[in-house]
């Protein structure tokens, strides 16, 4: 590690005189591609997986990078660089910046601008960052752009500031911290300057670059913004980026006045991924298709997942399948329920509950929990566990690990995912492992009920006592395989 840190050092002298020289032309757009032919690029390994054709870079073949050389002035600290880009089905690629040219292998040098829409699993490798990403650092979940689309990558380095953007929507604001912080996976990535590399990932990966500009900015131009604090938090989220993990708040509601710009912009800072949940159900604000549509209308094409927390138990017979799947997912609880002498309770309202008997109401909650995994077509059982204020005190005896066992199997059998929920620090780490131990899948939430999303530190205290690694965290399920469109409707 250490001799690595030489080396990246005397490299970085060595670049320091081009450095200066490429004041020159300090706030113009240059373009780096002549539109015929790859001169002032350098393919490290495998050459003919770049070609220039009509005004285009096209990547194909197997792995390589084409690294920008220049005419001996391709080092670039500050500046704004901007490609249109356009991504065959399951393709992976991307846009390193700060990196060095390199024979083989994957640039070690630098930071990559991920491009990916749709890549399918590889092996046991899923790739979670989706296009827009600082990979590994700032991961973007939701893909904003389409396969077969020309879309426009646009990204900032000032500073200490990293910004991107994809079609002029900002995805990333990353401020590097004033400490390095350590790597999960023994890789510091801090800004520095280098040249540029465009990725060919792979022999599946087919991706198109045109119109690749940029602008030197000045080497001293920074903008004011102060580096974000570094406690075990800061750390725990850097390292779970680094490896993969969705630190995803898949339950946040634009409540109290918080409107989807505020989210996004908080969404930014923390590096933690939004999923934004409208409530639907009877005497909820969504109560039929035309509701759903004109919710998804306002949420089109915005960098965070759209959620649908359905309602009460009625919310089956109230939307349609097809209203359902255009939802990136779907989540419930067992919150509302009728007993077996048709009471209706929601659980959280002291007034409506109703507690004669400790052990009966277990049960029927765990029945009514069941039924719902079995028979609702979600992807998420959200709140789980909660237990109504008057018996909430006895959760460790009440909820007995049989009565545990018979809900996880229920998700586990339904492709159910487990919520995490921060603001009531529910289920219990007990039932998260023995869960886990089933091969349940987990999403975090906060469930908010104000203009403050709350943080997930409940979550990401499971996440260590539990030992969650990416694999067990829940990732919304593409179009055709949503549970609205294969599961059986209900009796
Ligand atoms: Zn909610």
């Amino acid at each position: 590690m250490l001799k690595k840190f030489l080396l990246s050092t005397l490299a970085a002298l060595t670049w320091n005189v081009g450095s200066v020289m490429a004041q020159d032309n300090a706030g113009t757009w240059v373009s780096l591609f002549d539109g015929q032919s790859l001169k002032g690029w350098k393919a490290g390994e495998h050459p003919a997986s770049f070609q220039a054709k009509a005004g285009q870079i096209v990547c194909a073949g197997p792995r390589a990078h084409l690294f920008y050389v220049g005419d001996g002035q391709a080092d670039f600290k500050n500046f704004e660089l901007k490609a249109d880009v356009l991504a065959r089905p399951g393709a992976n690629s991307g846009i390193f910046f700060h990196t060095a040219f390199q024979a083989a292998d994957w640039p070690e040098q630098g930071f990559e601008v991920q491009i990916n829409n749709s890549q399918p699993r590889q092996g046991n490798y899923l790739e979670l960052k989706k296009t827009g990403s600082l990979y590994g650092v700032r991961n973007q979940y939701k893909a904003v752009v389409h396969d077969n689309e020309w879309f426009q990558l646009r990204m900032t380095v000032r500073g200490n500031q990293v910004l991107i953007w994809v079609n002029e929507m900002l995805l990333v604001d990353y401020v590097e911290p004033a400490e390095a912080v350590p790597p999960a996976k023994g890789r510091y990535r801090r800004l520095s300057h280098g040249t540029f590399a465009l990725q060919c990932h792979d022999e599946e990966s087919e991706v198109y670059f045109k119109n690749v500009m940029v602008k030197r900015l000045p080497d001293d131009a920074r903008n004011n913004v102060l580096p974000p604090v570094v406690d075990d938090t800061y750390r725990q989220i850097a390292g779970l980026q680094d490896a993969n993990f969705p630190v995803v708040n898949s339950h946040v509601h634009l409540k109290g006045g918080l409107t989807l710009e505020q989210a996004l912009d908080g969404s930014r800072k923390t590096g933690i991924g939004y999923g934004i949940a409208v409530n639907c159900g009877l005497k909820f604000s969504v109560t039929n298709d035309a509701g759903i549509e004109a919710y998804l209308q306002s949420m089109k094409g915005q960098p965070a997942y759209v959620a649908m927390q359905a309602e009460g138990r009625e919310w089956t017979h109230m939307f349609s399948r097809e209203a359902i799947a255009k939802f990136d997912y779907v989540f419930t609880d067992s919150m509302t329920f009728s007993d077996d002498d048709g009471r209706r309770m929601r659980l959280w309202i002291k007034e409506e509950v109703e507690v004669k008997d400790k052990q009966k109401f277990m049960d029927t909650l765990v029945r009514r929990a069941v039924a719902i995994l079995n028979e609702e077509p979600i992807d998420i059982y959200v709140n789980p566990t909660f237990l109504p204020d008057v018996i909430a005190g006895e959760y460790d005896a009440l909820w007995t690990e049989e009565r545990m066992g018979k809900v996880i199997a229920a998700a586990v059998a339904n492709g159910v995912a487990i919520e995490i929920n921060a603001r009531y620090r529910l289920p219990s780490p007990k039932f998260i492992k023995l869960a886990k131990q089933a091969g349940a899948k987990f999403s975090f939430g906060t469930n908010n009920t104000d203009n403050n999303v709350g943080d997930i530190g409940y979550c990401l205290a499971m996440v260590k006592e539990c030992g969650l690694t990416w694999e067990d965290m829940f990732v919304p399920k593409p179009a055709g395989q949503k549970p609205a469109q294969v599961k059986p409707a209900k009796p």
